[in-house]
């Protein structure tokens, strides 16, 4: 697919409010700061594309961008967002579940994961969802330019080694800074969004 076609469609509070669920869609997850928005943009070629999901009051939003007809990708809230109230927060988690358990539409899962710091609480309840629901789900290890190229190898393997036995759970290195792993990243969405 061509993801530099990729526009706003909507911003959707609950799954209620989602765009009919009879398309083929990507969702991308990740704590707060993991890179999402970046990675985002980088996929698809634009500046501002997922910007506006961090506008305040937007943040919460599962923001939809349409590709081409039938085939979104989805941006869910960050998660641990920090300024936001706790009350907030558990409401924001129940919709992520919500959307998670009950969207048809959804087709696989991309993870972000800051490199520096992998696999925190919240990434290791998205992994153990994905394993159990059988949920295609592939782990970003961003801001690879951080790191040494050996170190990020190292970093990837480790990861790599650790979820070796389930064949739907699969991991690369990213860097929207220098676009590393971005054709990489194209291709594997091409698989799920079937072209
Ligand atoms: P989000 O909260 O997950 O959407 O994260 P952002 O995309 O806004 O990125 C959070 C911070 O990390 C920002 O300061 C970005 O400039 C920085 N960042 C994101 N991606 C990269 C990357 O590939 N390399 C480096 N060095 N910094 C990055």
């Amino acid at each position: 697919l061509n993801y530099r076609k990729a526009h706003f469609v909507t911003s959707a509070p609950t799954l209620k409010q989602c765009p009919p669920d009879n398309a083929l869609e990507v969702a991308f997850a990740g704590r707060s700061n993991a890179g999402k928005s970046s990675a985002l943009n980088a996929l698809t070629g634009s500046s501002k594309l997922a910007r506006t999901s961090k506008t305040p009051g937007r943040t919460q939003l599962i923001n939809f961008f349409e590709i081409e007809e039938n085939r979104y990708l989805v941006d869910l809230p960050g998660y641990g967002y920090a300024k936001v109230p706790e009350a907030m927060k558990i409401k924001w988690q129940k919709h992520l579940d919500d959307y998670l358990t009950n969207r048809e539409s959804l087709a696989g899962v991309v993870l972000l994961v800051d490199i520096r710091h992998p696999m925190k609480e919240f990434d290791r309840m998205i992994l153990q969802w994905s394993i159990e629901s059988h949920m295609p789900l592939h782990i970003l290890l961003t801001k690879a330019d951080k790191l040494k190229s050996g170190v990020g190898k190292q970093a990837l393997n480790k990861l790599k080694n650790e979820v070796k036995e389930h064949d739907q759970v699969t991991v690369q290195l990213f860097s929207s800074l220098k676009k590393t792993g971005v054709t990489e990243l194209a291709h594997h969405l091409d698989t799920w969004l079937g072209v």
